[in-house]
């Protein structure tokens, strides 16, 4: 299988081949044409399977196809810590280096207004911890009206760190129709009662 196989721009997969990609992985070659198709998704993958371009490269896809002109994020990626947020926010950036779109980035821990000025530039992507995102939303500096896909990274670390609270106040936030992905490298109860509250008909990915 190889990448120009997928409803991918060229753009697109002229990225992964620029990084030497040469075929898709097991994960993208799952979830790929499902997130084209905008199904919700609930994957097993941990770190090294090539999980971040199986979300990044069909929602740079889907989001290139229409960019409306004030720009609101309409996908969000959540991540338990600071370091895969730099990490996912690289990768995007690199997918799309020949597409107009934006990434953002948010994170504690460093000054909020280098942040708000490159919201307020627009972003189409913005890749977020949970706290952070809630001080965000909270100072207004961000709406999350028009997200049409949420990513939730490592979900089982997020709960494991505690983001609970988190994510239900960042979910009464979002617009009830969107595309939801729920990545995560361990399944137990309470992933099971998250992704129970948050997906729809998802398509199981286990790799
Ligand atoms: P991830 O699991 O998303 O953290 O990705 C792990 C590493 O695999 C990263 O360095 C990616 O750049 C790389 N990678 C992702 N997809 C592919 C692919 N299809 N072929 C080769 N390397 C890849």
């Amino acid at each position: 299988m190889n990448f120009s196989d997928f409803a991918l721009d060229k753009t697109l997969t002229d990225a992964v081949k620029s990084l030497g990609y040469s075929s898709p992985t097991p994960i993208q070659q799952q979830a790929i044409p499902a997130i084209l198709a905008k199904k919700d998704i609930m994957a097993g993958a941990q770190t090294g399977t090539g999980k971040t371009a199986a979300f990044a490269l069909p929602i740079l896809q889907i989001l290139s196809e229409n960019v409306p002109e004030h720009r609101p994020v309409r996908a969000l990626v959540l991540t338990p810590t600071r370091e895969l947020a730099q990490q996912v926010y690289k990768s995007f950036v690199g997918y799309a280096e020949n597409t107009s779109l934006n990434i953002a980035v948010a994170y504690g821990g460093v000054s909020i207004n280098p942040q708000v000025d490159a919201l307020n530039k627009g972003a189409d992507v913005l890749v977020a911890t949970p706290g952070r995102l809630l001080d965000h939303l909270i100072k207004g500096s961000l709406a999350l009206t028009e997200l049409e896909c949420i990513v939730f990274d490592e979900a089982d670390r997020m709960l494991d760190l505690g983001f609970k609270d988190e994510i239900d106040r960042i979910l009464n936030r979002l617009p009830i129709t969107r595309q939801t992905l729920l990545f995560s490298a361990t399944f137990d109860d309470a992933i099971y009662t998250l992704s129970k509250h948050l997906l729809t008909d998802p398509l199981r990915i286990e790799i």
